[in-house]
């Protein structure tokens, strides 16, 4: 039988790579994110485990995007799962945060998960089945200085996601929401936390925590999970 379909948004890198290494295994995964050299190298990771993945080039934050990505998925009916995991982090104070980067902030992280959402939301509840995780951050459980508009777009896919997962809990769609502490990932490029990266979560032990989650059995979902450090934050 044909693999179910798991689209991933950021899957050239951090977290939205190892996340579609581990899930090829049991999808055929729809990469997505801009960059295409760095979407082919989670290509050549997947093909390594003789596992297959698709890649769409696309900026999830723009409106024709959705209608491009969505014209290139082959087999629609196959969708299965969306994992909402795209975004940028502004770590500014509020003087230095320039209304470019409110907007490139707010479309990518909360906007692109609307908008990504919404592709796929009628294809899912026709067949009344099928899982949709975001990937927010504990910035979206609590504030942190110098990241107003961060924490906003997390704190905005709580909303989301939440009034979502009651809209979708008679189409037995599974809204999941994980709010990692930090991670090591390329999002700390360039930020001034080179010294800390080494104690970070690394993104594959995030990944085997998240793919149980996304795996609960039968009537059981995980709709919100916090994955700290057993140390706590920094
Ligand atoms: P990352 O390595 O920088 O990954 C971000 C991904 O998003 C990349 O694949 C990037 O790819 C993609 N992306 C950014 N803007 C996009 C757009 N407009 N359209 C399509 N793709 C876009 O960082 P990461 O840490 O793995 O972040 C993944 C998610 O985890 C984010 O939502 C982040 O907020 C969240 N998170 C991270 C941490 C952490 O400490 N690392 C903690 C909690 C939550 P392209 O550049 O190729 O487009």
């Amino acid at each position: 039988m044909d693999k179910p379909i798991a689209i991933i948004t950021g899957a050239s890198t951090g977290i939205g790579q190892s996340l579609s290494v581990k899930l090829s295994e049991q999808y055929l995964v729809y990469l997505i994110s801009r960059n295409k050299d760095n979407l082919n190298k989670t290509k050549e990771l997947i093909n390594a485990q003789n596992n297959d993945c698709k890649i769409i080039v696309s900026d999830i934050s723009r409106n024709q995007s959705i209608n491009d990505i969505y014209s290139q998925i082959e087999d629609k009916e196959q969708i299965e799962l969306l994992i909402n995991n795209a975004g940028i982090g502004v770590f500014k104070s509020i003087t230095d945060t320039n209304i470019e980067d409110w907007d490139n902030t707010i479309n990518t992280n909360l906007r692109g998960s609307f908008l990504m959402t919404k592709m796929i939301i009628d294809d899912l509840k026709s067949k009344k089945n099928g899982k949709i995780v975001f990937i927010s951050s504990v910035a979206g459980l609590q504030p942190y200085k110098n990241s107003t508009a961060y924490v906003a777009s997390k704190y905005g896919l709580r909303g989301f996601a939440s009034a979502l997962r009651e809209e979708l809990r008679e189409f037995n769609i599974k809204v999941m929401t994980i709010f990692p502490g930090a991670v090591n990932t390329p999002i700390w490029d360039n930020k001034g936390m080179d010294e800390l990266r080494k104690d970070m979560i690394a993104t594959d032990d995030l990944t085997e925590t998240i793919f149980h989650a996304i795996n609960a059995p039968n009537n059981c979902v995980t709709e919100e999970m916090t994955i700290r450090r057993t140390s706590g934050d920094f």
